[in-house]
């Protein structure tokens, strides 16, 4: 009867057992039950700087939708645009692409 293994030695078999057994052993993983559960997630809450726009500015061109990495800006009821803040991390690239300087970052208030 041998030694029973440490819980070390387990972890570095299952870890090597791919190298050993090849990819097809693999334990299937990552299951998705359902789809587009990212929109759960609301990334605005970990934000400190919004996006502001200057209507008087904003040509509508979009490019800041274009480069907005969270997809969360939206065309407006008035044909400018308008951020979902609910999404918006506040990165602050839709502000810095704007050609015309319409999207100021401003500080959260508390
Ligand atoms: S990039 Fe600037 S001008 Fe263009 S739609 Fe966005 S805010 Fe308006
Ligand atoms: S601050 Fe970042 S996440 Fe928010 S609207 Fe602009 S580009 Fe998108």
């Amino acid at each position: 009867m041998g030694e029973a293994k440490s819980e070390v030695e387990e972890k570095r078999e299952r870890l090597e057992a791919p190298l050993r057994d090849g990819w097809r052993k693999l334990p299937h993983s990552l299951l998705i039950f359902e789809p587009a559960t990212s929109l759960y997630y609301y990334t605005g809450d970990w934000r400190t700087f919004k996006p502001v726009r200057d209507r008087s500015k904003c040509i509508a061109c979009l490019l800041c939708w274009v480069y907005c990495p969270e997809g969360c800006i939206y065309i407006a009821s008035d044909g400018g645009i308008d951020v979902d803040l609910n999404y918006c991390k506040g990165c602050g690239i839709c502000a810095k692409e704007c050609p015309l300087g319409a999207i100021t970052m401003v500080e959260e208030e508390k």
